[in-house]
């Protein structure tokens, strides 16, 4: 029997919920993680209609890319939207998960998705995310190290892909003098004291700072902990925003943009020029990708296909590269297929037994002319 809890497992093989942005809320949005799965419903957006469509296709657990959940729930209220969805999932006994900015992050994502359908070859991250972790090094007497190493990695500190608790330690020496206010642990004040200590180190993601630093600061047994952190350069590999790829064949700009309002099913587009040049490198980036123009116009991609452009994004573009808003829906909807074809072959190989489906319901209520 195929339980919710083992197909978030496979959805998280792919896109672990640690790759979201912090403020984001992926994962289970209501429902239980024991609940049994004979049919999976994959949609963009959580919406009355695609829940109504669960319901007509039998579908126990139904998947988004959008979270239903943001902000703490002050109450049911069942007179708004949101409420009315909470009670028709709780009511019907299904289970609503989602996967969000951590699907955007994660290899062969939401951008991914979007290159693919646009024929695009060769596909990388636009940008690879650097800059995100720290290292933390404190010095502590040997007989400390283990429980200040300890309460350091149950803070969120020394996480190296499958491993935890990942710690560097070599012996030497500290030096210390206390002044006529001091009560140190170690020898007296006023005198300089020697004391053998273990150099502790530990690879923080930038987000478990605080409470590393906390928690090491909690447990470590000297009056002034001394410590450093330094900022590192490390490319987490697993993880990347927006996506860069080369079409088979150049095309004219006219092409290009015939291309991607046809495979996106795009109503419109709104763009503008770039440089006098056939389209051959193209940037991508699934949903709201404005913050990456820049990146996209220094890679040198001829082309930029994201949505949520603003009036004066398109002025910064002109002459440098198409930029091309082609819609939200438009540019994310290539997800829902790509989770379809990904949990399918997944559930395969692990032996397991249950349908995937993409929703027939247009998950967006904006229209076009
Ligand atoms: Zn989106």
């Amino acid at each position: 029997m195929v339980r919710v809890k083992d197909i978030t497992a496979l959805m998280e093989r792919w896109a672990p919920r640690d790759l979201a942005f912090e403020k984001d809320n992926v994962g289970l949005q209501v429902g239980s993680p024991e609940a049994r799965v004979r049919r999976v419903l994959v949609g963009l957006d959580p919406t009355e209609a695609l829940v109504r469509e669960a319901s007509r296709r039998r579908s126990d657990l139904i998947i988004t890319h959008h979270p239903l959940l943001f902000t703490p729930l002050r109450n049911l209220n069942t007179s708004t939207a949101q409420g009315r969805l909470l009670a028709a999932l709780i009511r019907s006994g299904r289970t609503l998960y989602s996967a969000h900015t951590n699907l955007d992050f994660a290899p062969g994502g939401t951008s991914f998705a979007l290159g693919e359908l646009l024929g695009l070859r060769e596909m990388r991250f636009l940008v690879q995310q650097s800059r995100t972790y720290r290292k933390v090094v404190t010095f502590v007497p040997a007989d400390a190290a283990d429980t200040v190493a300890g309460a350091m990695a149950t803070a969120g500190g020394g996480t190296i892909g499958n491993y935890d608790t990942c710690s560097f330690r070599t012996r030497g020496t500290g030096t210390f003098r206390g002044n006529a206010r001091s009560s140190p642990r170690v020898g007296k004040r006023g005198r300089t004291e020697h004391v053998e200590e273990i150099r502790l180190e530990m690879l923080v993601d930038q987000r478990n700072l605080p409470a590393v630093l906390g928690a090491m600061r909690q447990t470590h047994p000297y009056e002034e902990v001394a410590y450093d952190v330094y900022p590192l350069e490390n490319i987490h590999p697993g993880t990347g925003m927006g996506a860069i790829g080369v079409l088979r064949t150049p095309l004219s700009s006219a092409v290009f943009l015939r291309r991607v309002r046809t495979a996106l099913h795009a109503g419109s587009l709104r763009y503008t020029h770039g440089r006098p040049a056939r389209i051959r490198t193209v940037a991508v980036c699934g949903g709201a990708g404005r913050g990456l123009l820049q990146e996209a116009i220094a890679s040198g991609a001829d082309a930029f296909v994201t949505a949520d452009v603003h009036y004066h994004d398109y002025q910064d573009a002109a002459g440098h590269i198409v930029l091309i808003d082609a819609g939200h829906y438009e540019t994310e909807i290539p997800i829902v297929n790509a989770i379809v074809r990904y949990l399918r072959n997944a559930l395969a190989q692990s032996r397991m037994r249950a349908d995937v489906v993409p929703a027939t319901t247009r998950t967006s209520t904006m229209m076009s002319l």
